[in-house]
């Protein structure tokens, strides 16, 4: 494990799509083709076999003494959103070559084949869809992807064809996989503040939305007495309010509530609001705990229906189901965790990642690094080098173990 040479690489990687502010690899993008193409050729001086599947995914290969074994496989992205930071995705990519680069150095093979595996993609800043090619991958696209456009009206189906690219041909089995494994940074603030070196991801929570319309009376704010009104916005401040108390009630199984969006409506300061529409977001890594967060939620509706005589309607606009990480892999990153002796946490990852839907295909497993103040997507998103290099290090030690040793040169 060389850490000057991974941060090089990781430098050398944010050159491309920095122009002015933040970091601006769009998925699809022409940064990301560029991106990919140079970490390619970066693998091929590591001797790995790399090809691009159908989807954009850059795969590279590094085989295995019994190349009927299934692969153990790491990665991450390097597509960013706008103005994003130079950790999120990369960081997970730069850290798969140096664990090539420091077996090549210490003359380790490997009976199962290793793959590198740079998804394309994942962030859904540009086409409102994320971890394209990780669900093109597993399986899992599910959605007409046909109708996807970015800001500037180009259509997600355009850029694949520019590029030759299919998402229906990447698919595939998990058969070709021992395990994945995922550094990210955590974009969150609880390793730095409770002092960790590492998290070891125990589920990568799914969201719930809702669309909530409450709807009740405009009325003159100068006139309308107080018991006399039909205040939408004070039965959504409720509402919100409910929403806040239940998910603390739950916050030891990591389930979080966000209103991220009320909007008043007329929105005049001599009118009371006859109409406000707010948008939910419950997120957890387990659905039980989500549910009786929705359930204390509708309670709220009634009750503020009741108490303010209005009337809400509600539209649910997502239900992912969370996703839990494989023990066996969790149990491993912390045996060798320990035996590195680092200072970890086990955590749920509150964002999505590609990791989720390789858990479908494979045991998997997802190494957090923290985040300075819990920044990211932001051109101020930073982790510190020595933490980075203790990720790297825990991953190399994992596909050591899983990817079993047979022989490894004087050094
Ligand atoms: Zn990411």
């Amino acid at each position: 494990m060389d850490i000057k040479r991974l941060e090089k690489t990781l430098n050398e990687i944010n050159g491309f799509g920095d122009e002015g502010v933040g970091i601006n690899r769009l998925a699809y993008s022409e940064e990301e083709r560029a991106v990919k193409e140079f970490f390619a050729e970066l693998c091929r001086k590591e001797g790995l076999d790399v090809r691009e599947d159908p989807a954009g995914n850059i795969i590279a290969r590094r085989g295995g003494e019994n190349p009927s074994l299934p692969a153990v496989a790491f990665g991450s992205h390097l597509d960013t959103v706008y103005e994003g930071g130079k950790y999120d995705g990369a960081l997970g990519v730069v850290s798969a070559l140096e664990v090539i680069r420091s077996l090549n150095d210490r003359g380790i093979k490997t009976e199962h084949p290793l793959e590198i595996i740079s998804f394309a993609g994942e962030e859904s800043a540009r086409f409102g869809f994320s971890t394209i090619g990780s669900k093109a991958m597993s399986g899992t696209l599910g959605l007409e992807y046909e109708e996807l456009k970015d800001r500037d009206g180009v259509f997600l189906s355009e850029e694949l064809l520019k590029y030759s690219l299919n998402l229906e041909g990447a698919e595939r089995s998990g058969d070709d996989f021992a395990v994945f494994f995922e550094i990210h940074i955590e974009q969150g603030p609880v390793l730095e503040k409770q002092g960790k070196q590492l998290g070891i991801v125990t589920g990568i929570a799914g969201a719930t939305r809702f669309h909530l319309t409450v709807q009740g009376q405009a009325s003159h704010s100068g006139t309308t007495p107080m018991g006399y009104r039909k205040d939408a916005f004070l039965g959504a401040a409720e509402i919100s309010l409910a929403l806040e108390s239940a998910a603390v009630e739950e916050q030891h199984y990591g389930t979080v509530a966000t209103v991220g969006v009320c909007e008043v409506k007329p929105g005049a300061m001599n009118i009371v609001p006859g109409l406000a529409e707010l948008k939910v977001d419950i997120r957890g890594i387990s659905k039980e705990s989500k549910d009786r967060v929705i359930e204390k939620m509708t309670f709220a509706i009634a009750e503020a229906e009741k108490k303010r005589g209005l009337a809400v309607s509600v539209v649910k606009t997502a239900d992912e189901l969370p996703v839990t990480l494989s023990a066996e892999v969790i149990t491993s990153l912390k045996d060798s965790a320990d035996k590195l002796q680092y200072s970890y946490e086990l955590l749920p990852s509150g964002a999505g990642h590609d990791a989720m839907n390789m858990a479908r295909l494979c045991p998997t497993g997802m190494i957090f690094i923290p985040s300075k103040e819990g920044l990211s997507h932001n051109p101020e998103e930073y982790s510190a080098l020595e933490d980075i290099g203790a990720g790297a290090q825990l991953l190399e030690e994992e596909i050591i173990k899983w990817a079993k040793v047979v022989h490894e040169a004087k050094r």
